[in-house]
């Protein structure tokens, strides 16, 4: 049976005291489950928040990462710079592919270098609106995940689905197509090797504690990737405490 993880990508939000505050709050409602949790915060508040989550059972990822090791790359941060700090990455998130150039190659490395260096790649992949409805979702995410894994081995890896034209919109994805496309990117994953029913797959994209329990409660959903809702500890607890009752 595979773990139910929730992920909360705070992307470019928080000062350094409101990170503070919301780490311990999610670390007081949320501690006690048996759901994996993993905080993204900005890189520099990683280990403030690192630090705030010891002795407990959750995790810190970071946003992003870059597959050189060490070098002249000005605004870059190594994998290899991570370890210690945080277990997890997300890479290929649909904002780094629009507005930051990373291109399915770009997130392949990302990958190599997030396994060569022990950290758990969280895989976003997605379509866009206007592949939405060309009806390309599948074609689209049969790509990413396949350039993606291309160049690794069988690893430990998280994938998740988010539709672009979902995230931060309030338009959440209908629960039987995020169903179909975990099924989707399973097949990718045994194309490529792994063994897909060891592999988490998360929904992402206008995830609520309204709508969340439908997507948790489908059989290749296995939890959130989370954005908004994940900067609210209340909503965030609820999230975590609807995939630990959707999976035990
Ligand atoms: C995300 O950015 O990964 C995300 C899912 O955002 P939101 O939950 O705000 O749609």
């Amino acid at each position: 049976m595979r773990r139910p993880i929730v992920a909360g990508n705070w992307k470019m939000n928080t000062t350094r005291s409101e990170a503070e505050e919301l780490v311990l709050a999610i670390r007081t409602l949320a501690a006690a489950a048996p759901t994996e949790v993993v905080i993204c915060p900005p890189y520099v508040w990683l280990d403030l928040v690192s630090r705030a989550l010891e002795g407990s059972n959750m995790k810190t990822g970071a946003q992003d990462v870059y597959w050189e090791e060490s070098g002249p790359f000005t605004g870059q941060i190594a994998v290899t710079q991570l370890v210690g700090m945080c277990e997890y990455a997300i890479v290929g998130h649909s904002e780094r592919r629009r507005l930051f150039g990373d291109t399915d190659e770009i997130v392949a490395r990302k990958v190599v270098a997030c396994m060569g260096a022990g950290l758990m790649p969280i895989l976003a992949v997605g379509e866009d609106a206007e592949e939405h409805a060309a009806g390309r979702a599948e074609a689209v995410v049969r790509r990413q995940v396949a350039t993606a894994l291309a160049e690794v081995p069988p690893h430990p890896l998280v994938a998740a689905y988010e539709p672009v034209w979902a995230i931060g919109t309030g338009d959440a994805a209908n629960r039987e197509h995020a169903q179909w496309i975990a099924t989707v990117i399973r097949d990718e994953l045994r194309i490529a090797g792994f063994d897909p029913e060891t592999v988490p797959v998360l929904y992402g994209g206008s995830v609520t504690p309204d709508n969340f329990p439908g997507f948790v409660a489908q059989p290749d959903i296995d939890g959130g990737l989370v954005g908004g809702a994940s900067l609210d500890a209340r909503k965030f607890a609820t999230l975590v405490e609807q995939a630990s009752t959707a999976a035990y």
